[in-house]
C-alpha cells in the first residue's frame, strides 16, 4: 500500500491511499483539486463526497466510485462546489474547484468490488459516507467516520462538521467494529493496527455530544464547549495546542457541527 500526503499551506490536510486491488491499482480519496499531484491508477474510490476527500476526483481521468445516490454530483460539480463554498467559506478557494468526472460508478452497500473490497455504507459524518475492507490485508479505510487520527499527538477526536447525525455516526461505527478489521487508516492523518480505537471512538463522540448538551442547555456557544471540551478530552488539548489546520479547519467545525446537532 502507498500512501501519498497531501498538503494546503504547507501543512498536511489530507492522504491518499494507493492498494492493489484484483490486479488493478485503486487509489481511495485523491484529495482537495489543490493539492492534487498526478495517481498512476486505474481506479478512484470515494469514501465522500467532501472536497478534502474526493474534491480531485475529476482530476485523476479514471473510473471513479462513490455512493449510488450521489454519483450524479461528480459527473456535474456545480451544486456540489456551491454547496462547499457555503459550509467551508474560504477553505473552498484554498482546497479548490472540482471538475466534472468523466466516467463515474455507482456503490451498493454490501457489494464487493473487483473481488477484493467490501463496501459498507456509514452514514453518520455526511449521508454520502461509505467504508471499505481491502481484504487481502484486513485494513478499513474509514474515511471521516471514525474521527481525526493524529499519530504524532497519540489522539483521536471526532470529525462532526454540520450537518451531524450522531445516531448514525454511532449506528455506522458499532457495524465496522464487528467486521475485524486487522488495520485502520484514516485520511486523517494515517493508519494504524490499533483497531480498538474504533470502539474508544464511541465512548469519545458519547462524552462529546453531552458535553454539547450541557453546553447548550446554559446557554454556552462554540467557545464554552471547546473550553469544556479541552479541560476534559486529552485529544482536543492536544488539537487546541497543535493549532493550524488541526485547530483552525479540524476542531472548530467538529465543535461547531456537534453543538448544532444538539
Ligand atoms: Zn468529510
Amino acid at each position: 500500500m502507498e500512501a501519498v500526503k497531501r498538503f494546503i499551506q504547507g501543512q498536511h490536510l489530507v492522504t491518499t491511499y494507493v492498494v492493489e486491488a484484483g490486479g488493478l491499482r485503486v487509489a481511495i480519496d485523491p484529495g482537495p483539486p489543490n493539492a492534487y499531484t498526478p495517481l498512476a491508477v486505474d481506479a478512484v474510490l470515494c469514501t465522500h463526497l467532501h472536497n478534502d476527500h474526493c474534491g480531485a476526483a475529476g482530476h485523476v481521468g479514471r473510473p471513479v466510485y462513490a455512493h449510488e445516490r450521489y454519483i450524479r454530483h461528480l459527473a456535474d460539480p456545480g451544486k456540489l462546489w456551491e454547496a462547499t463554498r457555503e459550509a467551508l467559506g474560504p477553505w473552498a478557494e484554498l482546497f479548490g474547484q472540482p471538475r466534472p468526472a468523466a466516467d463515474v460508478r455507482p456503490l451498493k452497500d454490501g457489494e464487493r468490488l473487483f473481488d477484493a473490497i467490501d463496501v459498507y455504507f456509514t452514514p453518520g459524518h455526511a449521508p454520502h459516507h461509505v467504508m471499505f475492507l481491502h481484504r487481502d490485508s484486513g485494513a478499513l479505510f474509514v474515511g471521516d467516520g471514525a474521527g481525526v487520527y493524529v499519530p504524532e499527538l497519540r489522539a483521536v477526536f471526532p470529525t462532526t462538521p454540520a450537518p451531524f447525525r450522531y445516531d448514525l455516526y454511532v449506528e455506522s461505527l458499532r457495524r465496522v467494529s464487528a467486521i475485524g478489521a486487522k488495520a485502520l487508516c484514516f485520511p486523517h492523518f494515517a493508519c494504524t493496527e490499533e483497531v480498538d480505537l474504533l470502539r474508544r471512538h464511541i465512548e469519545q463522540i458519547k462524552a462529546w455530544r453531552e458535553a454539547a448538551e450541557a453546553v447548550k442547555a446554559r446557554g454556552g456557544g462554540v467557545e464554552g464547549l471547546l473550553e469544556e471540551l479541552r479541560r476534559n478530552d486529552e485529544a482536543a488539548a492536544k488539537a487546541v495546542e497543535a493549532g493550524g489546520l488541526l485547530y483552525r479547519f479540524f476542531l472548530l467545525q467538529s465543535v461547531s457541527g456537534l453543538l448544532a446537532s444538539v
